[in-house]
This record gives structure tokens, C-alpha cells and sequence, in this order.
């Protein structure tokens, strides 16, 4: 039987200091233990990201409450930017705003990936961990419980670990590693579709150019495109296509047809973008796909988080948010058992249902994003939704906050309860066009013995 982790003088090795691995760095810290944390890339308080990788991104609720819990949300607030809903752009230029929820605080916070990670690396440091860059994991031996890195000018460091934790992202070497050992049951399944990072810069004076507290979209059935707002009053727009579709990214690979397809179905956006001929010509189109692992754990050896474990199409704006509640569910699990190879069994079971379950909800949501905005049905199934939420408080919550809002409700049951509720929408909304066709007592009256009978 394995020793208790907290009692052994062994170490904790942490591969990859992205969102996940910097952030686990601090709990685990923070709880006593020894931590390295080994990163792929320089540091990046000294040297700049690699472009073209999501630069910004969406923060919910459930990202809010890990980051609380490690003390660390009023930093990341300082740089936060509140988005209230999303703004719908349409072919000709109209916009209309459609709130995420219906009170003033349900929002979701648009935070620069660069930024974040840093934040996280100094509280990470300030914790006592060792943080080690440039070092790319390369093999991992589990019988002698080493590690060996490469360095960017090949040289070679080994590094002895207790327990090792792969928050390398996507592609991970952690997982590969383990995956030579046993059978973990991994697999990919590609979109088909990638996506592509565009700028709209401040204006000449410094303001926005568009209104800094939506996320903007351009929905345009079967692609679309987003905007998220940056701090120095820029936008990151991030199109998303059909890879090898008509439209689609293959066949756009030239900048002046793409340049042209743009024009055609983004002229507004087109209009606020200056650097748009470097930007085709220097942004690569990014991958995205959904990995499914079926064992995370390696005895009491080796975890996987994060993307590593459960990368996810980004649609509902939860990849980090998931790997955030990951950290606090390990950190959590390791102080409860003393056995460990039990900790880790328990963080997967507690943590794969729910991966499985935002995995799913955020394919449904790409669906949303660039389809059903444009039904005038899903918008009435959306009022809806808000006057049995006041009805039945508590009770009636929309699937969209249940994920974003409430980090109390399980990725599991908020799927399965949203399921539920979208078999009722169906059939409140059946032959009506308005709310005011329809009788709220009655709908709130079924919808409370719908509830009940789930
Ligand atoms: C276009 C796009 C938009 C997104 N938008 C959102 C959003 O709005 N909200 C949200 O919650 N999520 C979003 N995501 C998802 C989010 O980016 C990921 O879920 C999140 O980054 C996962 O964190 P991680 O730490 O597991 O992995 P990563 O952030 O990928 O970090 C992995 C780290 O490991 C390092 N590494 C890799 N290999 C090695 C190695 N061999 N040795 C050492 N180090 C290594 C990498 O350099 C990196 O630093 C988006 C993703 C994409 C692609």
C-alpha cells in the first residue's frame, strides 16, 4: 500500500505551467507540499506567447470559484472585463443584445490568457514552488518513478517524482507516457471545423469600437464569428469554419479570397479591422476537437487535468473553467485520503461524468452559437425559460446559467436537468410565436409537475 503522499519526503512533480498546472502549483503548495512545476516554453513574464493560441477568454462562475478559493480572484478582477451578454450581429449590420441572465450579476468575464497565466505563475512562486522553463517533457519511466526533460538547446534533465500530474494540455507527453504503460483508452474526434484569430484595435483615441460589455457575434449558419474585449480597449475576433467546407478553411487559404469572404459576411467587423492583411498572412487556423480519455489515473503514480484528460470544442466558453474545478477537486481529494492510488480513483470518478457532460453541451453549444440564434423560436424559448425561472426559483434554472452561473449544480446534472427542461420548452413553445400566446400560470404549473416527475 502507497504511503500517504503528505507524509513521504518524495516530491511532486507538476508538467505544464498552463492554466491548470499553475494553479494546482499554488493549492498544492499551499497545503505543505513540495512542488515543481515544469513548463515546455521560456517564461512567459519574460518572453512572448506563442501567437495565434486563444488570447483571450471567457470566465464563468466555476473559474471564479477556484480562483476564489485560492485567494486569487481579486487579482485576476483588477483585469477582468464584464461581458453582460451576447451581441448579435446580423448580415446587415444590426445588432440586438441578449443578456446571459436575468440578474445584474450574472455576467461572464473576458480575461487575457497571458495575464492570467502570469498571475498564476507569481502566485505560484510566491508559494515556495520551483518552477522549472524550458524544460519539455520528453520520457517518463513509472518502475523508477523518473522523469526526463529536454531543454531547447537538447540538453537533458532527469527529475525524480512521488506522484506526477499531467496538466500539459491537449497534446500531452505525460499522457502518452502512460498510455505505453497501460491501456488508457483514448479518443480524438475532430471538429472538422478550426478557427482563426483576427484584431480589432482601439481607435485613435484610445475607446472601444464596439460596446466593451458584450461578446459579439456574428452568426451566420453553420460558421460564425466571435469577439471578446481586451483590456487595452482592442477586440480578439476568432472566425470558425468548416475545415475542408465551401466556405471553408482549405478552400479560403488564399488572404485575398479569404480577405473577400470576409468582406461578404462580416462587412461591419471588416470595417474596424487595419491589420487584417498581416493578420492572413501571419495567423495560423487552429485545430479543434474534443479528447475523450477513459482512465486518467496511473496506480498511485500519475493523474491527468485539464485538457490533458478532457479538451473540449471551446462553444461554451468552460475548457479552463473545467480545468479550474479539477485543481480544487484534486487538491481537495489528496488531503481527504491518506491512501493515494484511492485520491486519484476518486478524482476520476468524481471529475470524468462531468467532463463527458460539458463535453457534450459544448458541441450542442456551437449549434447554438452559429444556428439557432437566428430562430426567432429559440428566442422565444429563451423568454420563456426566463418567466418559469422566476416562477419556480431554484427549481426552473436555464441549462445556459446552470453551467456559467451556478458552480454548485454538477456539469452531470446540469446536463440531464437541461435535457429535461428542453423537452418541455418544445412542447410550452409548440404553435405559439410570442409569450403572449402563451399562459404563464399554466406553463409554470406544468413545468413545476415536470420537474417533479424527473
Ligand atoms: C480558441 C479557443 C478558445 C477558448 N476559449 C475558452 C474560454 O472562453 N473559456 C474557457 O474556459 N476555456 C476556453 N478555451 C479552452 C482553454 O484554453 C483550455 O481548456 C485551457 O487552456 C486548459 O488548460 P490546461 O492547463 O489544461 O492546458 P493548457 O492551457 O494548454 O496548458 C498546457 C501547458 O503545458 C505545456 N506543455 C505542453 N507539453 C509539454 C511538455 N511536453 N512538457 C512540458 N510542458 C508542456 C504547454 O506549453 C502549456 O503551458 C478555449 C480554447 C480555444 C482553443
Amino acid at each position: 500500500m502507497s504511503r500517504p503522499l503528505k507524509w513521504t519526503s518524495g516530491r511532486l512533480a507538476i508538467v505544464g505551467a498552463g492554466l491548470a498546472g499553475s494553479l494546482l502549483a499554488v493549492l498544492l503548495a499551499r497545503r505543505g507540499y513540495h512542488v515543481d512545476l515544469f513548463e515546455r516554453y521560456p517564461d512567459p513574464r519574460r518572453n512572448t506567447i506563442p501567437a495565434g493560441r486563444s488570447i483571450n477568454l471567457a470566465l464563468a462562475e466555476r473559474g471564479r470559484a477556484a480562483l476564489h478559493h485560492a485567494d486569487l480572484l481579486e487579482r485576476v478582477e483588477r483585469f477582468a472585463l464584464p461581458m453582460a451578454g451576447r451581441m448579435l450581429h446580423d448580415e446587415a449590420g444590426k445588432t440586438r443584445l441578449q443578456r446571459y441572465g436575468q440578474r445584474a450579476d450574472e455576467v461572464i468575464w473576458s480575461v487575457h490568457r497571458g495575464h492570467l497565466n502570469q498571475t498564476l505563475l507569481d502566485a505560484a512562486e510566491a508559494q515556495g514552488v520551483v518552477i522549472h522553463f524550458d524544460r519539455r517533457l520528453s520520457t517518463a519511466d513509472f518502475d523508477s518513478r523518473r522523469l526526463e526533460f529536454e531543454d531547447s538547446e537538447a540538453g537533458r534533465h532527469r527529475h525524480d517524482f512521488e506522484l506526477v500530474i499531467g496538466c500539459d494540455g491537449a497534446g500531452s507527453a505525460l499522457r502518452q507516457a502512460m498510455q505505453s504503460e497501460t491501456e488508457l483508452g483514448v479518443r480524438e474526434q475532430a471538429l472538422g471545423h478550426g478557427y482563426l484569430e483576427l484584431g480589432i484595435p482601439a481607435d485613435r483615441d484610445g475607446n472601444f469600437r464596439m460596446d466593451p460589455e458584450a461578446l459579439h457575434i456574428w452568426p451566420r449558419g453553420g460558421f460564425m464569428m466571435i469577439a471578446l474585449p481586451n483590456p487595452d480597449a482592442s477586440f480578439t475576433c476568432t472566425l470558425f469554419l468548416e475545415n475542408d467546407g465551401s466556405p471553408g478553411f482549405r478552400q479560403l487559404q488564399d488572404p485575398a479570397d479569404m480577405r473577400a469572404f470576409l468582406e461578404r459576411e462580416f462587412p461591419d467587423a471588416l470595417a474596424l479591422m487595419p491589420d487584417l492583411d498581416r493578420e492572413l498572412a501571419e495567423h495560423p487556423v487552429g485545430f479543434l476537437g474534443t479528447l475523450y480519455v477513459d482512465q486518467w489515473v496511473l496506480d498511485d503514480k500519475a493523474v491527468l487535468m485539464g485538457d490533458a484528460a478532457h479538451a473540449i470544442v471551446p462553444f461554451h466558453g468552460q475548457g479552463m473553467n473545467a480545468a479550474f474545478e479539477d485543481t480544487v477537486a484534486l487538491d481537495r481529494l489528496l488531503a481527504e485520503h491518506d491512501d493515494r492510488a484511492l485520491a486519484l480513483q476518486a478524482f476520476q470518478a468524481e471529475r470524468k461524468p462531468n467532463a463527458d457532460a460539458i463535453a457534450a453541451m459544448a458541441l450542442d453549444n456551437y449549434l447554438e452559437m452559429r444556428d439557432r440564434v437566428r430562430d426567432p423560436r429559440f428566442h422565444l424559448q429563451k423568454a420563456l425559460e426566463w418567466e418559469l425561472e422566476k416562477a419556480l426559483p431554484g427549481r426552473f434554472i436555464p441549462r445556459y446559467a446552470m453551467v456559467m452561473f451556478h458552480p454548485e449544480i454538477p456539469y452531470a446534472e446540469a446536463h440531464q436537468r437541461g435535457e429535461h427542461q428542453a423537452r418541455l420548452l418544445e412542447q410550452l413553445t409548440a404553435n405559439h410565436e410570442s409569450l403572449e400566446t402563451i399562459d404563464l400560470e399554466a406553463a409554470s404549473a406544468k413545468a413545476r409537475d415536470w420537474l417533479a416527475s424527473a
